[in-house]
């Protein structure tokens, strides 16, 4: 019920202002961040990494309509590509980026974002890692494909995100099917219209399961990125109904979330990436953290009171 209402409020500036300065009591928040400094990040890759996990780094931010602020989080994540080469962590933390923080929405947004990313995917490539491109609500998708087209063209193992709540995800996951392809599937956490998603959670679900099949009976390198102990296990089915060995898939969840089912499945063998957002940019990534459950709301709601 109050999902709709905090996914509109992570899009809106007051309410920005007013959350970020509000005395939230830090320990909600890093909950789901790894801190605001790149430092931070490090410190959560090495100690997840010592732990068997693999990470994707988020150096959080979006929705920039400033070319200044395109160019600063172009930097930051080639400071974090960087950090990377430098700790030699490349094999096991690779880059999650969000095209609308590289300028995507401003005039000649899509050559912009495109110019970005690209230094970005080559400083990964000389960490020794891959960059993969979030998806963001559904305007965005058609040039973020487009982007990611363009970069596998030098750079192959670019990863794509898809989105099970879409209509069009089922003919996306087909095209992106083939060898080499890196794409993760997520059942969506942006609000969208009824024109073009589903809106019964059911639904997503087995949306989810039928991109799921199409990704794992292709030949490209499926992620499947849930929490959802169901979805978890049919794609443990899948990847064995299909043959594939423990290095032809893995799994992703979100820093913070279901840790004692991250360890599980990697002590199993699995390979298990977690999503490590960090930098002051936080609030959308946290309202849309919010609104996936009602229980993290009264737990913010909660601290709000005590203070
Ligand atoms: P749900 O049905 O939402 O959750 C299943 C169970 O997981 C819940 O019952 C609960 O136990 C636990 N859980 C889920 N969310 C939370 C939470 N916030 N707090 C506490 N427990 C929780 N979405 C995009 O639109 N674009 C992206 O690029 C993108 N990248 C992602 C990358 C990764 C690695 C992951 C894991 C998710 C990403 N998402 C992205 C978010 C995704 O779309 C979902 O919104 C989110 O994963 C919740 O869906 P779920 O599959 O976990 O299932």
């Amino acid at each position: 019920m109050f999902g709709p209402v905090l996914l509109a409020a992570s899009r809106s500036d007051a309410i920005r202002r007013a959350v970020s300065s509000a005395p939230v009591t830090r320990s909600v928040v890093d909950r789901f961040i790894a801190g605001e400094r790149l430092d931070d990040a490090l410190t959560a890759v090495r100690a997840l990494t010592g732990r068997g996990l693999t990470v994707t780094l988020d150096h959080l931010g979006e929705d920039v309509t400033d070319p200044t602020r395109a160019v600063r989080a172009r930097d930051a994540c080639l400071a974090l590509a960087e950090a990377l080469r430098a700790e030699g962590l490349g094999a096991r933390a690779e880059i999650s980026v969000k095209l609308s923080a590289f300028g995507q929405a401003l005039p000649g947004g899509h050559d912009i974002a495109l110019r970005n990313a690209g230094a970005v995917v080559e400083a990964a490539a000389e960490a020794g890692t891959t960059v993969t491109l979030d998806m963001e609500d559904h305007t965005t998708a058609d040039s973020t494909l487009a982007v990611l087209t363009e970069l596998r063209r030098r750079f192959p193992a670019t990863g794509a995100v898809l989105q099970s709540c879409l209509f069009r995800t089922e003919e996306d996951a087909r095209a992106l099917a083939g060898p080499g392809s890196r794409v993760r599937l997520v059942k969506g956490a942006y609000r969208e219209p009824a024109a073009v998603a589903h809106q019964d959670r059911h639904r997503v679900d087995r949306a989810y399961v039928r991109c799921l099949r199409i990704l794992m009976a292709g030949r490209g390198y499926p992620m499947a990125a849930t929490h959802d102990p169901r979805l978890v296990a049919v794609a443990q089915e899948l990847a064995r109904r299909h043959g594939r060995k423990k290095d032809e898939y893995e799994f992703q969840m979100l820093y913070g979330i279901r840790e004692n089912e991250q360890l599980r499945l990697a002590g199993l063998g699995h390979r298990m990436r977690i999503y490590v957002p960090y930098g002051s940019d936080w609030y959308g990534y946290f309202m849309r953290r919010l609104a996936e459950r009602p229980a993290n709301l009264a737990f913010f709601l909660r601290s709000l009171a005590t203070r």
